[in-house]
């Protein structure tokens, strides 16, 4: 099931909050944490939430009532098969890992659904062959 992409950013007292369990658990969503970092100062996460809109969106409207800033990713990659040269720079430097090289047909796949809108493999491709696009504006 494709979810929303969401960041969020917190303060060091909500560190140890159960919040994928309870979102799971209290608004019937599926969470996906996508990229975690925790520092003194607090943390970010990168997740996908998915299930019905009202339910992602009573499940955004609990984070932000903890006090947990929560905006939307609102773009993505795109690719341009025509200028494709499967050459795997892309699966290289994408944290989230979107891209798999096909050891079968040596071809490169994305995942779009799992693009956190970084933008590193934009500047690594060679051909040219990537951008980021809008994906409809989010909650
Ligand atoms: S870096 Fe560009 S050319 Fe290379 S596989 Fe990825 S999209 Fe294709
Ligand atoms: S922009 Fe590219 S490198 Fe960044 S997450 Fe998306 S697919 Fe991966």
């Amino acid at each position: 099931m494709a979810g929303k992409k969401y960041h969020l950013a917190f303060t060091p007292e909500l560190v140890n909050e159960p919040i994928t369990f309870t979102l799971a658990r209290e608004h019937d969503v599926v969470v996906n944490i996508l990229r975690a970092e925790v520092t003194e100062h607090g943390g970010t996460l990168i997740m996908d939430i998915a299930g019905d809109d009202a339910k992602i969106d009573a499940a955004v409207a609990f984070l932000r009532s903890k006090g947990i800033d929560v905006r939307g990713l609102e773009r993505t990659v795109v690719r341009d098969l025509d200028r494709c040269t499967d050459c795997s720079m892309c699966v290289s430097v994408c944290p989230v890992k979107a891209y798999r090289l096909d050891r079968g047909t040596w071809e490169v796949q994305l995942d779009r659904h799992r693009c956190i809108a970084c933008g590193l493999c934009v500047d690594a491709c060679p051909a040219a062959a990537l951008r980021m696009d809008d994906v409809g504006p989010r909650a």
